[in-house]
């Protein structure tokens, strides 16, 4: 198997025109990596952010478009641009993405975080895959229409791009590294125009996955919620050298050990397409295994098993997470000194909750977990509510999606998936849009996509952006045409 160049079936567009929006796509994103836009924000680049935005708004302008730049709060810019098309189409379709990127300490990688490198056909960069990746080929399929525009003799900025009947929405923001209050959250809520479409499609899914020798294309429809809570432990304060039952860290220590025991497994709907969809796709042991465990045929503990023995751990830790409400404890606060006896711990734990599990549900479990011995030691306090977001596996959009993947790569496989992250797809379904995730690229086999996510050495190789470009090219002009 290989991922050179595809042919583009589906596409009116000649070779030699997308070799050239190809290189703009590439410069695109190594100039936008070399903009560090880290999130939390850097004070050695304070306006990060915004200087991505504008270099976007700079990129749009100059293609004739009349994009906007707005700061919720100085140095935190998001860019938005509008490709018109006759009307007559219904609601607009919306190219979502965000121009953040989490912190990239430059000590293990083998190329400089932010200089952009080519090489061994990789784009390297923090951002290469989450998401500048994506925004580069938004502004190459951007470009590309709006170079159609001009051969008909029309002004991209006021005219309707030939063939579109919708609008085609450019909305790339701040702030989804973390908590997406001064991007996503804030324009569902001021500027809901913004983010308004009949699909989106936003980071996390369409990239190829190889397992048992098939590639399959997992497309993000839901994601899990979040919900963190922090745990206020008491004790009794004492003397080191006469240790006691009620010692904080102790207690914290036990209700630890508590919540990280693996929860039971609920496949929800979406989760049983997914499962049932790859077992269509794989040798027949595999499929077996796959239809026991959406079958709820296993109990937890030989799910977790037969997941292991199935695939990649990168993407049977995925799996797992994907089929049960998750509780990690990650935050442990205990102590001042060594022969001090704690009387106040502190346990935060990421709670991860299914579409179909509310926050009272996750709350109940997280009692029952630290039990009844525990629980009067305890103060619960919930930290943030992200709730889970499901978008519709069916209807015009997601037959778009599934066609334009089999026309680019006949022996893929598209299948419907949840992620066990968030995104803001969260802030999209604020104001009701259905948002898919969709980076459509075809990856090696043994390319380890999901670890490059906030990894090091984060890299995109540029085959992958050559396929993807004209697949998102045509999955535009099929749902706007
Ligand atoms: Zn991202």
């Amino acid at each position: 198997m290989t991922t050179s160049s595809a042919p583009t079936p589906s596409s009116a567009v000649p070779e030699p025109v997308w070799a050239s929006v190809h290189d703009s796509v590439v410069a695109a994103l190594r100039d936008l990596i070399r903009i560090p836009s880290i999130n939390p924000v850097d004070p050695s680049v304070p306006d990060g952010e915004t200087r991505v935005a504008r270099y976007l708004e700079g990129r749009l302008r100059a293609l004739g478009l009349e994009p906007e730049v707005v700061e919720p709060v100085p140095g935190r810019g998001s860019v938005h641009a509008r490709l018109r098309g006759d009307g007559s189409g219904g609601d607009p379709f919306l190219l979502m993405s965000h121009l953040d990127v989490v912190p990239a300490p430059p000590e293990r990688w083998s190329h400089d975080p932010f200089a952009a490198d080519v090489a061994d056909g990789y784009v390297y960069g923090r951002g290469a895959v989450d998401m500048k990746g994506m925004i580069a080929l938004e502004v190459g399929v951007i470009e590309r229409l709006v170079g159609e525009a001009r051969e008909a003799g029309r002004d991209p900025a006021r005219d309707p791009i030939p063939g579109l009947r919708r609008d085609v929405l450019f909305t790339c923001v701040a702030d989804e590294e973390a908590g997406s209050t001064d991007g996503a959250r804030w324009f569902a809520a001021n500027r809901p125009e913004w983010l308004l479409a009949a699909a989106a499609v936003n980071e996390c899914g369409g990239f190829s996955v190889t397992v048992g020798g098939r590639r399959l294309y997992p497309i993000q429809v839901a994601e899990k919620g979040f919900v963190p809570y922090r745990i206020h432990v008491s004790g009794t304060w004492g003397h080191g050298s006469m240790p006691r039952d009620d010692n904080a860290a102790v207690r914290a220590a036990q209700i630890v050990e508590r919540l990280a025991e693996p929860g039971p497994i609920r496949v929800t709907p979406v989760m049983t397409r997914f499962l049932e969809a790859a077992a269509a796709a794989l040798p027949r042991d595999a499929a077996a295994v796959l239809r026991r465990i959406a079958d709820g045929g296993l109990d937890p503990a030989a799910t977790d098993r037969a997941i292991d023995g199935l695939c990649d751990p990168m993407y049977a830790r995925a799996l797992r997470a994907m089929l049960r409400d998750t509780l990690s404890p990650n935050v442990i606060e205990a102590g001042v000194k060594y022969n001090v006896i704690p009387g106040d711990a502190i346990v935060e734990v990421d709670c991860r909750i299914l579409p179909g599990t509310t926050e009272r549900d996750m709350f109940a479990e997280v009692e029952r977990r630290i039990g009844p011995d525990l629980l009067p030691a305890c103060r619960i306090e919930r930290l943030a509510l992200g709730e889970p977001v499901e978008s519709p596996a069916e209807g015009p959009f997601w037959d778009t999606l599934v066609a334009t993947l089999r026309d680019h790569d006949p022996a893929g496989v598209a299948l419907p998936m949840m992620v066990p992250a968030a995104t803001d797809a969260k802030a999209t379904a604020i104001v009701g849009t259905p948002t898919y995730g969709f980076s459509p690229f075809r990856l090696e086999p043994e390319e380890r996509f999901l670890e490059r996510f906030h990894g090091v050495d984060e890299r995109i190789s540029l085959d992958a952006l050559r396929f993807g470009l004209p697949v998102l090219y045509d999955v535009v002009r099929r749902f706007c045409g």
